[in-house]
Formats: structure tokens, C-alpha cells, sequence
């Protein structure tokens, strides 16, 4: 999808995704812990934005943190995401948004497995798994 693509206002999103979807990408909510669709999914693929289908996390860099959200160490690009301070319920965070249609997708954290140190802490209904 192109930006030229993408729905202007919040009103045209809430056409084209679900309550959830809506509720999570455009209003910051969070699923329930233990509860989505990729939480412990293992096949090979990429994850892509359940908004707008940008690239943004590989079955490869995905592990298990035990937080109850799917968890990865790394983005496939860092142009694909934002990345924006959250001081939300009094603590600081650091909020993970899709960088072409702004879509929120979770934190990243500085607890992560080597090599990067990384935990980006990401809502299933923020993704779309497409199998390699
Ligand atoms: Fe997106």
C-alpha cells in the first residue's frame, strides 16, 4: 500500500478494520496478555502491519519473553517504524508505530536477547502473518 493509499481520517479507518484493530492501531489500546493470535506461533514468515501491510518484524528475530505478547528483538528495517516516548500510566515507555500509516503496535524495551538488547513488545492485532 502507498501513503497515497492509506485512509485520511480516523472515520475512514474505522470503515476498513475490525473494533480490535481500531481499538489497538488508532487508539493505543493493548490486547489482553496471553490472548493473541501470534503469541506462540513459530512457522517462518514475515509479519507485516494489520493496517496498511508495511514489512516489520521476520519469524527470525521472534522469541519467547514469557511478557504474554509476541516478542521480537528486531525490526526488518528501522524506516518501517517510529518510535515515540509514552509517559502513559505514569510510566515511561518507549511507543513502537508503524511509520507509514502511524498505526500504534506496542514498546520495545531494553530487556531483549542479544544482539541487540532489544524487546519489541507487539499486539497480534497489529500484525498479519504472511508465511515464507
Ligand atoms: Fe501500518
Amino acid at each position: 500500500m502507498d501513503k497515497s493509499d492509506l485512509p485520511k481520517s480516523e472515520k475512514e479507518w474505522k470503515k476498513i478494520l475490525s473494533d480490535k484493530e481500531f481499538l489497538i492501531l488508532r487508539r493505543k489500546g493493548t490486547e489482553p496478555a496471553f490472548t493473541g493470535k501470534y503469541l506462540n506461533q513459530k512457522e517462518k514468515g514475515i509479519y507485516v502491519c494489520a493496517g496498511c501491510g508495511n514489512t516489520l518484524f521476520s519469524s527470525e528475530t521472534k522469541f519467547d519473553s514469557g511478557s504474554g505478547w509476541p516478542s521480537f528483538w528486531d525490526v526488518v528495517s528501522e524506516k518501517n517504524i517510529l518510535l515515540k516516548p509514552d509517559n502513559s500510566l505514569g510510566v515511561s515507555r518507549v511507543e513502537v508505530l508503524c511509520s507509514l500509516c502511524g498505526g500504534h503496535l506496542g514498546h520495545v524495551f531494553d530487556d531483549g536477547p542479544k544482539p541487540t538488547g532489544k524487546r519489541f513488545c507487539i499486539n497480534s492485532v497489529s500484525l498479519n502473518f504472511k508465511k515464507n
